[in-house]
């Protein structure tokens, strides 16, 4: 079931949304050389907490930190940890807050130092694809005509979708009906009606769009070890189009 939410609630979801989209800004400026996905960790904690939310991923189905830190062909659900990034690495940051009662969920994918420009080329198209989506979204659209939208993105630049992984509904929970994958045919699916938010996140490979689970079970990289950028907002559909929370 799809959960509408009130205008009171999206007022309470965008003022948490607004305040975790300043912590991920932040996080991705403090992504140089020399920093470890544990002390970017550390401080995402703190300031989720200083802002009297509550980290939405620790202790989400077991995972052990408040971000993802998914590093070059890591896509998503990366842990925390010891690795240091390096000049020309890539490192997406994804964030969950909740916030009296309503969860938040964002992620962008920045350069580490300097970056190749085919690389950089992939977080700008994944970021498009990201955008194209959300010009779809409006009340009595189909979410088919979303996908469609974000898979057009991707493909023309001849990059992987990954399959297996989709954006979602938020709200109470952190991951609600329905899902979203970031492929499709227009004028199919669910039709958005004013007052469901959503979390649009497509993920984007530079080589395979095949994945593996590392050993530590929660960590998804390519196949093929190719570079992947992840992006993503929590947005209210409005009669007239989208409102980003997380900004
Ligand atoms: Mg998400």
């Amino acid at each position: 079931m799809i959960h509408i939410k009130t205008p009171e609630e999206i007022k309470i979801m965008s003022e948490g949304g607004h305040m975790l989209a300043l912590i991920r800004d932040e996080l991705a400026s403090l992504a140089k050389p020399g920093i470890t996905t544990k002390q970017l960790d550390d401080i995402a904690f703190k300031r989720i907490k200083a802002a009297g939310g509550e980290p939405s991923f620790l202790g989400h189905g077991g995972f052990p930190a408040t971000i993802c830190a998914s590093v070059n062909e890591q896509i998503v659900h990366g842990i925390p940890g010891n690795q240091i990034l390096q000049e020309g690495d890539i490192i997406g940051i994804d964030i969950g807050m909740k916030y009296k009662g309503f969860h938040n969920d964002t992620a962008v994918t920045v350069p580490v130092g300097q970056i190749d420009k085919n690389i950089q080329n992939l977080l700008d198209i994944t970021k498009k694809s990201f955008y194209a989506g959300l010009k779809e979204v409006k009340n009595g659209v189909h979410l088919g005509d979303v996908q469609n939208a974000i898979q057009k993105v991707i493909e023309s630049a001849k990059y992987g979708i990954v399959r297996e992984l989709t954006g979602h509904g938020v709200g109470r929970e952190l991951q609600e009906e329905p899902s979203i994958p970031n492929f499709g045919k227009k004028g199919t699916g669910y039709i958005l009606k004013t007052g469901m938010v959503i979390a649009i996140e497509p993920m984007v490979t530079l080589g395979s769009p095949e994945i593996n689970i590392s050993q530590d079970g929660w960590t998804i990289t390519t196949s093929d070890l190719s570079m992947s950028a992840h992006f993503e907002h929590t947005l209210a559909v409005t009669p007239s189009g989208a409102q980003i929370l997380t900004q």
